[in-house]
């Protein structure tokens, strides 16, 4: 597969008012006009190249969204103040009172939690399916659901979505397909296989620096406008805008990310293989023991890799806090929620991120409470993280010489 992403952010290239290598940053909230007439226009979106106030558009973040634009390869993009920020103006803006939803099951806790929760207020309701099974996709669509929704690879269980199968479907039934790619930038193109939306939390790796919140909407040019409405635009009028000091500084990460993925990738697989190998009950999706592996395969940038997360059971959530908390004291990562840092950082979702699915339904998808998510950093050698993780693990008797317990 050729590079397109990564090459096409490599062209931006813009000069700073004094011809700086960085562009400017717009330090404003508002804008002046010269003519009355032309601020007129501006409220009513006839006017390219002006800016009105920064809830509605700034320099700053419209550098940012092209960049963003660039690496998915849609026509434009909306930055916004978090990846929910991204979210839930998708969801309100294609979704009426009484619609309906056909979401994977396995989605981050915070979307889960809104598409479970809070559209309920709307009378919005979500049907949560396995997002591998696309007859029991197709079954859950009804003539009120307006999107199917799923994460390319899903946060917490690794789960690969076929996005072009997907695509098909929708497309059939005459809906938008709308995929959250943040675990696998650059590496998936969900855009390129049909998808018609997607968002990004920037907050994990494609800022990579853990300093803030962010997300993006890529789509089409149309959809990206309607957001911004004045009138009507869920973007505009729920007021998640991204601040331009911030959107300045992703941008400027986000140079560094074709290198990131690769590196992430290659210490979360070599780390994947050797605890598999010992027997403890890994899932990365670049394990072809991983049953979206083919999938992630069919559809991947290979020069990426098979990203930087993955997934071990020590049996107990009593074994998982012990390992995190003396992995932490070895200064091999961080006991912290989000993904996409230098460093590893590991969590339970069952008693974190995914704490807003009930229990019932976290053992039904096989959220069992000894599940550890890593985030694999960037480290120079992995084979020295690998052996003392390891020693962590036989200390704590997760993992005993020859035998394995969990
Ligand atoms: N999507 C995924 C897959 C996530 O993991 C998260 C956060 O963990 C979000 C969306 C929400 O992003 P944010 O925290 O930037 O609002």
């Amino acid at each position: 597969m050729s590079d397109n992403a990564s090459n096409n952010l490599q062209d931006l290239q813009y000069f700073g008012e004094y011809g700086g290598v960085n562009p400017s940053i717009s330090d404003s909230s508002t804008y002046t006009f010269i003519s009355a007439k032309t601020m007129f226009d501006t409220f009513e979106g006839n006017t390219e190249g002006c800016y009105l106030y920064s809830r509605h558009s700034s320099p700053s973040n419209l550098y940012l969204g092209e960049a963003l634009a660039a690496i998915e390869g849609t026509e434009t993009a909306n930055v916004t103040a978090s990846g929910m920020g991204a979210i839930t103006a998708v969801i309100l803006q294609l979704c009426d009172t009484t619609d309906h939803i056909v979401s994977s099951r396995t989605i981050y806790g915070g979307t889960y939690a809104f598409m479970k929760n809070f559209l309920k207020k709307f009378g919005i309701t979500t049907s949560f399916v396995d997002i591998t099974d696309i007859d029991a996709v197709e079954k859950s669509i009804t003539p009120k659901t307006k999107m199917i929704y799923c994460e390319s690879v899903s946060n917490p269980l690794l789960e690969v979505a076929d996005i072009k199968a997907l695509s098909k479907l929708a497309k059939k039934h005459g809906i938008p397909l709308v995929v959250d790619n943040t675990f696998s930038p650059l590496t998936i193109a969900p855009a390129k296989l049909g998808a018609d939306i997607v968002i990004h939390s920037l907050t994990k790796f494609i800022n990579g620096t853990s300093d803030c919140v962010a997300g993006v909407v890529c789509g089409t040019k149309d959809f990206c406008l309607a957001l911004k409405d004045v009138n009507s635009g869920a973007g505009m009028l729920l007021g998640s805008t991204l601040d331009s000091l911030r959107a300045s500084s992703i941008l400027k990460n986000m140079r560094t990310l074709h290198i990131r993925m690769q590196k992430h990738s290659e210490n979360a697989k070599y780390l994947a293989e050797k605890f598999e190998e010992d027997g403890l009950r890994v899932v990365y999706p670049g394990l072809q023991s991983h049953s979206g592996h083919e999938t992630l395969k069919k559809q991947m940038n290979s020069k990426y890799g098979f990203g930087g997360l993955l997934t071990l059971d020590v049996g107990s959530l009593e074994n998982a806090n012990a390992l995190m908390e003396m992995m932490q004291d070895q200064k091999l990562g961080y006991l912290a929620v989000s993904l996409g840092f230098y460093k590893t950082l590991f969590s339970a979702p069952g008693t974190s991120t995914s704490s807003e699915i009930p229990m019932e339904e976290q053992i039904e998808m096989g959220l069992g409470d000894g599940l550890i998510r890593f985030s694999i950093g960037l480290d120079n050698d992995i084979k020295r993280t690998y052996e003392m993780m390891k020693a962590c693990m036989l200390q704590l008797n997760i993992l005993k010489k020859n035998t394995i317990t969990v």
